[in-house]
C-alpha cells in the first residue's frame, strides 16, 4: 500500500466527518450558503473554501464540469469543485458540504 501523507493543520480546523482528517480552516472560507447539492439530492449548507487540504479530485460521471472532492483518509466525498467556473475566469473555490465535516473544536453547529 502506498503511504498517505496527511497534513495536520494548526489551530481550529474543519475535519472529515468519517475519519477526522483535517480538511480546511475557518479563515479560508469565502462564503456559506444553502444549496441543493448536485448529485447528492439533498439540501445542505455549502462552504466555499479558497483551498482544502488532504483531498483529491475525481471527475464527476454526470457533470463533466464538476469534479467531486474526496478525503484522502477515507475516500468519502467532501464536496464539489467546479471546473467551468475556473475556465471562465471565475474564482477557484471548493464547495464543501457541511454535513461531511466536523466543525472546529468538534462542533457540528451549522455555522
Ligand atoms: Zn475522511
Amino acid at each position: 500500500m502506498g503511504r498517505v501523507f496527511v497534513i495536520e493543520l494548526e489551530g481550529p480546523a474543519y475535519t472529515c466527518i468519517e475519519c477526522h482528517t483535517h480538511i480546511g480552516v475557518p479563515s479560508d472560507i469565502i462564503s456559506k450558503e444553502i444549496e441543493e447539492v448536485f448529485d447528492i439530492h439533498d439540501n445542505d449548507i455549502i462552504y466555499d473554501f479558497s483551498r482544502l487540504f488532504n483531498t483529491f479530485l475525481a471527475e464527476n460521471t454526470f457533470y463533466s464540469a464538476l469534479h467531486s472532492i474526496f478525503c484522502v483518509g477515507c475516500a468519502n466525498i467532501i464536496g464539489i469543485y467546479n471546473i467551468s467556473q475556473v475556465d471562465e475566469g471565475g474564482p477557484t473555490t471548493y464547495w464543501a458540504m457541511r454535513k461531511r465535516l466536523h466543525g472546529p473544536e468538534g462542533s457540528d453547529d451549522e455555522v
